[in-house]
Order: C-alpha cells, then sequence, then structure tokens
C-alpha cells in the first residue's frame, strides 16, 4: 500500500531533473501524476514509460507555466482527466544569470514570470478544485539561493525568495479549505540546471557545504512525499534539504 494511494498530483517540469525524482516517487507511492514539461517531449516520455514500468498512471501535459493562459488550462485539464486534483507541485524553474549592471529586462523578466508567475498561475488555477473537495496539497519549490545572496542571480533568488513568501500567504489563506501549501528549498543538487555551473565554480561551492556534496534529486523529492503523505498539520513552512548550507 502506497502513502498517497488514489490521489492526484501534477508536477510542473517533470520531465527532468528534481520534478522528474518528485513526479516518480509520488507514482511509486501510488498517486495517478501529471508530468508537465515545455518542450523535451523525449525525456517527459520517459518518465511517463517509467511511472508506467512501476503499475502507475501518467499524464503528460505540455504547458509553459509561464504563460497564464496555457498554465491554467493545463491544470483544468489534469483536474477533468483524473476527475480531481489532489496534489499540486510547482517545481518547474529556470536561470538566466547575470550581474546586475548586465542583466537585461528580459533575462529579469524570463525568471520572474516563469518561477514565480507560474506558481501563482498554476496555484490560482488549482484552488477551486482543492477548495471543491476540501482538500490539497501544494508543495512550491523555491532555492537555496532564495535564502542566501546569490552573485549573479538577482532575478533566480528574488522569483525563488517571493515563492517562499508566496507560500506563507497562500497557506495563510487557504487554512480553512482543507490545502495545505508549503516549501521546500533545495540546496544544489546534481540536475541538468546545476551542470551548466562551470566546474571550478562548483567546487568553490561544495566547499560551503558542511555535508561535502551536492544533493541528488530524490533526496529533494523524499522531502516533498513528506509533506504531501504526512504533512496534515504543516502549513505555511519550508523545509531546506541542503546538506546544511544554511542554517
Ligand atoms: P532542470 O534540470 O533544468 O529541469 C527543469 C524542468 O523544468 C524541466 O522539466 C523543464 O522542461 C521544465 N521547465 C522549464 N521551463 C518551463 C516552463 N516555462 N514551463 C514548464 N516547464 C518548464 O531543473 P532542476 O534542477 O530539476 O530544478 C527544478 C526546480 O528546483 C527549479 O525550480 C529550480 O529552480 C529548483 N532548484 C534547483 C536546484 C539545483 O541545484 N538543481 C537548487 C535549488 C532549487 P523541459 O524538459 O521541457 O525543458
Amino acid at each position: 500500500m502506497g502513502r498517497v494511494d488514489g490521489r492526484t498530483a501534477l508536477v510542473t517540469g517533470a520531465s527532468r531533473g528534481i520534478g522528474r525524482a518528485i513526479a516518480l516517487e509520488l507514482a511509486r507511492e501510488g498517486a495517478r501524476v501529471a508530468v508537465n514539461f515545455a518542450s523535451n517531449e523525449a525525456k517527459a516520455q520517459e518518465v511517463a514509460d517509467e511511472i508506467t514500468a512501476l503499475g502507475g498512471t501518467c499524464l503528460l501535459v505540455q504547458a509553459d507555466i509561464g504563460k497564464p493562459q496555457e498554465a491554467r488550462a493545463m491544470v483544468e485539464k489534469v483536474a477533468k482527466e483524473f476527475t480531481h486534483l489532489d496534489v499540486l507541485v510547482n517545481n518547474a524553474g529556470i536561470t538566466r544569470d547575470a550581474m546586475l549592471p548586465q542583466m537585461t529586462d528580459q533575462q529579469w523578466v524570463d525568471v520572474i514570470q516563469t518561477n514565480l508567475g507560474g506558481c501563482f498561475f498554476c496555484t490560482s488555477a488549482a484552488i477551486p478544485f482543492m477548495t471543491a473537495q476540501s482538500y490539497g496539497r501544494i508543495v512550491n519549490i523555491s532555492s537555496l539561493n532564495g535564502q542566501i545572496p546569490a552573485i549573479g542571480q538577482a532575478n533566480y533568488s528574488a522569483s525563488k525568495g517571493g515563492i517562499i513568501a508566496f507560500t506563507r500567504t497562500a497557506a495563510a489563506e487557504l487554512v480553512h479549505s482543507g490545502i495545505t501549501v508549503n516549501t521546500v528549498a533545495p540546496g544544489y543538487t546534481e540536475t541538468d540546471m546545476f551542470e551548466s555551473v562551470p566546474a571550478a565554480l562548483q567546487t568553490k561551492i561544495k566547499g560551503h557545504i558542511p555535508m561535502g556534496r551536492f544533493a541528488h534529486p530524490e533526496e529533494i523529492a523524499k522531502a516533498v512525499i513528506f509533506l504531501v503523505a504526512d504533512g496534515d498539520y504543516i502549513t505555511g513552512q519550508q523545509i531546506s534539504v541542503n546538506g546544511g548550507a544554511f542554517m
């Protein structure tokens, strides 16, 4: 028996990295899972195949979460096809790094619109379904770099700090609706996103992590599953999964 048997879930940005690990873990624990991706259909299909191989049910949903109409249409499609929507994991995110004097307006807008905007668009679309069933578990993926200064990432750290603030307010607004809203804030995690960081910088970063290594995506997924499966009395909180990088 799985810990989330009978539940339905939508994970944004689930074709790769942390989202993929979350989708697989939810499926392993018995949820039917909608796997969202932006453009990488082949990778998303691999995740769908893995879920099917586990004996689970998967729905592939392409949408750019930074586009309000696409994000909302996706949430409605998933809720209708699954007949209800219990779990929303706002995971999809991007980086467009530059030091402040060089950061373009487009880099700023793209990151805020996708990371923070996408979180709002999907959450606001999910609320009517979750309110109607008096049950919902929303987990927003923030970042260590929303908790501490992140040189060259003013856009990203603002989006991730914004997610933490957004989570608290959403949790307070929804506390009487049976819906919990929490944040998981990963530290540096071995995914495509982190691979784009130059090797020399990776070594420097590792030196600042008390546990001396980067996270595996599955370690982030475990915190998400905990909140979804066992977090009935937890809302408005953030769980940092970062090897002790921010205490
Ligand atoms: P990743 O490996 O780069 O994967 C990003 C995922 O998001 C992909 O599935 C991608 O889809 C999807 N995506 C990107 N833009 C999208 C959009 N506009 N609409 C829908 N989906 C979109 O990233 P990751 O490292 O797993 O990161 C996942 C989350 O964790 C992000 O929010 C990130 O900020 C956060 N995080 C990561 C780290 C880290 O070190 N890796 C640390 C802290 C926080 P396609 O495959 O279709 O492109």
